[in-house]
């Protein structure tokens, strides 16, 4: 990433929350704020600022420290244990509160008062920047290169936390394994290059076939996974087959004068209260085996044992 690439300056979608007992300060830097380029906020106490924060996001809060009911300390603490957002805190006693002190709280800067403008905002701005390096490389870290889905660091990840939800609200959940037929014949016949195309189009073809809440990673080389919370066996072999016609009917043209169309085999399956995450991952691993062992080009759904047996569709 090149240092051009990061957005400089004010941004009108920069959300900041001034929070302040002292309404002459908290009007003056609102303004200030404002009149710089920022969407500015205010909050005259920390549950003031709380309680904000629970309908609008927030980019950086800016809080004074000394303040009666809950200190801008408190604050912190509590903002940084529950949002994704950057603080800078201001003191008028320089005595009162270390650097450290304030830093170990979550804060990401300090200034103190009476605030210079113009030393706050070089401060805002750096804080700004070290926000956005810190999210491209929070993305980068569970994006994967070629298709842009997530990868498969992410997927293990995810599916733990799913898992839990569907334990807690006692939802169905249900994973799908997807792997490209006979993939080797494919870059042997056409090239690396053109299979990434293929790589890259299925990925796109599986994430326009998800709802918001399911996402879709790239498992390894050739194979990717789905995950379909609150979503039945039943419904998620539905989005297996939508998906596995999807490829079927795509020509791709490796050669000008030569459609080539490509299959996928797919394993479905749902969780079952109280398995290990392995036994639900090697479950869909096994019907998606199932599907290239009986012929490829099909959705294999797999339930959990004891009846686990097999039944293709979609071929
Ligand atoms: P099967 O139907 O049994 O899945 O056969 P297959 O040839 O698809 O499976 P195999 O596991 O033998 O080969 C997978 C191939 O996937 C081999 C490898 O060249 C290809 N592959 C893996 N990752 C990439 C990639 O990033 N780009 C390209 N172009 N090909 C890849
Ligand atoms: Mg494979
Ligand atoms: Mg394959």
């Amino acid at each position: 990433m090149t240092e051009d690439s990061i957005p400089q300056g004010p941004r009108p979608d920069v959300h900041i929350l001034i929070v302040d007992d002292d309404a002459t300060v908290r009007f003056l830097m609102n303004e200030f704020m404002e009149t710089v380029g920022y969407q500015s906020h205010m909050a005259a106490s920390g549950h003031e600022a709380l309680e904000l924060m629970q309908t609008r996001q927030v980019d950086v809060v800016i809080t004074d420290i000394m303040m009666p009911g809950m200190d801008g300390l408190e604050l912190t603490e509590r903002i940084h244990g529950e949002y994704n957002c950057e603080i800078i805190v201001m003191t008028g006693y320089s005595g009162d509160y270390s650097y450290e002190e304030v830093i170990n709280k979550g804060a990401s800067d300090f200034v103190f008062k009476p605030v210079r403008f113009e030393e706050l905002l070089l401060r805002l701005k750096r804080v700004l920047k070290e926000r956005y390096l810190k999210e491209e490389l929070r993305k980068l870290a569970i994006t994967d290169d070629l298709t842009r889905l997530f990868n498969a660091r992410h997927f293990y990840k995810q599916l733990e936390l799913e898992v839990d939800r569907c334990t807690r609200y006692q939802h169905s959940l249900s994973l799908l394994l997807l792997d490209i037929d006979h993939f080797k014949d494919y870059n042997d016949s056409f090239g690396h290059l053109e299979g990434n195309y293929v790589l890259t189009w299925l990925g796109q073809a599986i994430q326009s076939c998800l709802r918001r809440m399911d996402t879709a990673y790239r498992y390894g080389g050739e194979e990717f996974t789905v995950i379909l919370p609150e979503t039945s066996g039943d419904e998620a072999r539905t989005v297996a087959e939508r998906i596995s016609e999807g490829v079927r009917a795509k020509q791709f043209t490796p050669n000008a004068d030569q459609p080539v169309s490509v299959t996928i085999s797919v394993g479905v399956t749902e969780y079952q209260p109280d398995e290990a995450l392995e036994t639900f991952i090697k479950r869909a691993d096994m019907a998606m085996f199932q599907s290239k062992q009986t012929g490829r080009n099909r959705i294999t759904y797999l339930a959990a044992e004891p009846a686990n047996k097999p039944k293709i569709v979609g071929q």
